[in-house]
């Protein structure tokens, strides 16, 4: 049997009252889709037994796949075993293994297994559990069959940490996407261009009957380009068709590509200071730490990332950047010079090879009205600095659009990718929403 059509099927009432997230129906949808077997539909429903089984129930009779996750839990709301026994008009007993599984896992924390856990190795007769490395809770996975075909369904913890290793091992391997096609995507990472702008260089290669398909995703600055190729092409000879794709792009676009994959802008900048062995501080204002943040989400971020200041108020600018009063006075500490002056500041003292500075307005308030001496200063108007040991300084001008969080953002991302830019030895551009 081949799974040629799939449904996902999220369970709890977090999700249903708008509590949670439902992020684990995009990521199965996505591990699904790179596989070649087409997800259709996306249903929620809550922690409700009767909801449950008739979605398992009209699932199975248009797909072939269901990966169901949540309400495997110990608790009263946690209902997928009676829902999953009842569509298919099985009953519930007991996993001796399962049981056992659960007892090693509270074993191993030195805490004796609660009564209320054993419910969690119940399984339906013609089912079977599977194991879960890393929470209490094990799957389940069970043929039903309706009038017309059967269906496989798969039912995981809701927690995306048990159940992401939980289908890798137990899920994966099961699955036979359909014959004869091929599926395989590449995604590339850019900076600095925006999504219109970047759809004009890639021109032709963006139209929808392009073998293969070239589109583009944006997210706070960093704009992916993807290519996938579906069809009955060979592995190889797909492959070749997305080098050939791929070097296109690059030849096109190359100077704002900063990685490829599961790359991330701060990882890009972390491995390219640590092929120098430089090292990098931040000194931040309007961004309050989201740039210390951002560099150390990368693990094993230390080596290079020494940390940084921030620096909220002008007496912080000058205790810690050393930046003059004088300076903070004449040109405010939104402006051009102050930035420079944070980021050769905070380097120096820092002791690092490099040094980023972000001062602004990220808003909704804190707009500077415009006075006989000075010009105005909106909401985003923001100014990003990198100040280098053996390098020359720069800096940059920026008015951010959006709100507070896509202004502080865009910051943030911007000093990286300046960072990179200079790391990497990328031609000069002229960053989207950099302004004179
Ligand atoms: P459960 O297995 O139903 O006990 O779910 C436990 C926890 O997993 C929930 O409290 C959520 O934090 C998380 N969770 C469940 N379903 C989802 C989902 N579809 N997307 C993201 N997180 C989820
Ligand atoms: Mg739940």
């Amino acid at each position: 049997m081949h799974h040629t059509r799939a449904a996902i099927l999220s369970v709890g009432d977090e999700l249903t009252l708008g509590q949670t997230l439902d992020t684990n129906s995009k990521w199965f949808s996505e591990q699904l889709r790179d596989m070649g077997i087409m997800p259709i539909e996306h249903v929620t429903v809550p922690d409700d037994v009767a909801a449950q089984t008739a979605a398992f129930a009209r699932l199975a009779s248009i797909a072939d796949l269901i990966i169901c996750s949540g309400g495997l839990g110990p608790t009263l709301d946690d209902l997928t075993r009676q829902a999953l026994a009842a569509a298919a008009h099985d009953t519930l007993i007991e996993d001796p293994e399962a049981l056992e599984q659960v007892r090693a896992w509270f074993a191993g924390r030195k805490y004796p297994m609660p009564e209320m856990n054993r419910v969690q190795a119940l399984r339906p007769t013609r089912g079977r559990c599977i194991p879960n490395a890393a929470g209490t809770a094990p799957g389940l996975y069970i043929q039903l069959n309706t009038a017309t075909k059967p269906c496989d369904v798969f039912c995981l913890p809701g927690p995306p940490s048990e159940l992401r290793p939980m289908f890798e091992a137990h899920v994966r391997p099961h699955l036979r996407p359909p014959e004869g096609r091929t599926v395989q995507t590449r995604v590339l990472h850019t900076f600095g261009i925006g999504e219109s702008a970047l759809a004009r260089l890639l021109d032709t290669m963006m139209s929808r009957d392009h073998v293969p398909m070239v589109g583009t995703t944006a997210s706070g600055g960093v704009v992916s380009v993807r290519i996938r190729y579906e069809g009955p092409l060979d592995a190889a000879a797909a492959r070749q068709l997305l080098d050939a794709t791929e070097a296109k792009v690059r030849a096109l676009a190359g100077s704002y590509i900063f990685g490829a994959g599961d790359d991330t802008l701060p990882g890009a900048v972390l491995a390219a200071a640590r092929g120098r062995s430089h090292t990098i501080g931040v000194v931040e204002s309007c961004t309050g730490g989201l740039l210390g943040k951002l560099l150390t989400d990368t693990p094993g971020s230390s080596d290079v990332f020494a940390g940084g200041f921030i620096t909220y108020s002008n007496r912080l600018k000058t205790l810690l950047a050393g930046v003059s009063p004088a300076l903070l006075e004449s040109h405010g500490a939104v402006s051009r010079e102050v930035a420079l002056a944070m980021a050769e500041g905070a380097r120096e003292r820092l002791g690092t090879d490099h040094a980023l500075a972000i001062t602004g307005i990220a808003g909704p308030d804190g707009a500077v009205p415009a006075t006989d001496a000075r010009p105005a200063k909106p909401v985003g108007l923001v100014y990003i600095a990198r100040a280098s040991l053996a390098a020359p300084s720069e800096v940059r001008r920026f008015q951010m659009v959006g709100d507070r969080e896509s202004v502080r953002l865009w910051a943030a991302r911007s000093a990286l990718a300046m960072l990179w830019r200079h790391l990497a030895q990328a031609p000069a551009i002229k960053f989207l929403r950099e302004v004179e």
